[in-house]
């Protein structure tokens, strides 16, 4: 179950930093099943991005599926933003039936860890980039109503909106 703002106590957790993830503290096998759930969720939700705060677990972690390869990155953070940004529409799995146009640098670099512990870095453009950075926002406990210029109701959920 997707945790959403529409309950008060799941909007207090949705809006607080989430906890570093210690891979010290979870074996391989742990580690493989937290993802296996989360793409279940995520695509039961038919979402493209998923953390894990949203699924009421406090870890900084998230994942991803776009054009078809998938993602997980653990305590990601974004270590470069390009000044040219881009206004794209949103929304949120933790924001029901809510779109918004969000403006956000068009090209990132995000930097973190794969589920075995490796470093990683990815540079990222287009969605990608957006769905980086709506979940690296969701770890540290923010909405992209927060950000939103011309929220809109929605009449159905649409692909590739969905975060
Ligand atoms: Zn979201």
């Amino acid at each position: 179950m997707i945790w959403t703002i529409n309950n008060k106590e799941q909007e207090k957790f949705l809006r607080r930093k989430a906890a570093e993830f210690d891979f010290n503290e979870h074996s391989k096998k742990e580690i493989r099943e937290l993802i296996k759930n989360m793409r279940i969720e995520m695509a039961k939700a038919i979402g493209v991005g998923l953390s894990a705060n949203q699924l009421g677990m406090d870890m900084r972690l998230f994942i991803a599926k776009v054009d078809n390869k998938q993602y997980s990155i653990f305590n990601p953070v974004i270590t470069k933003l390009s000044k040219e940004t881009i206004v794209m529409e949103e929304g949120c799995l933790s924001v029901p039936e809510i779109y918004g146009e969000v403006d956000r640098p068009e090209k990132i670099t995000i930097e973190g860890f794969d589920a075995n512990g490796k470093k990683i870095k990815i540079k990222a453009w287009g969605l990608l980039a957006r769905v980086f950075q709506h979940e690296t926002d969701h770890l540290n406990g923010v909405l992209f109503i927060d950000k939103a210029k011309r929220l809109r109701k929605y009449e159905k959920q649409e692909k590739n909106r969905e975060l």
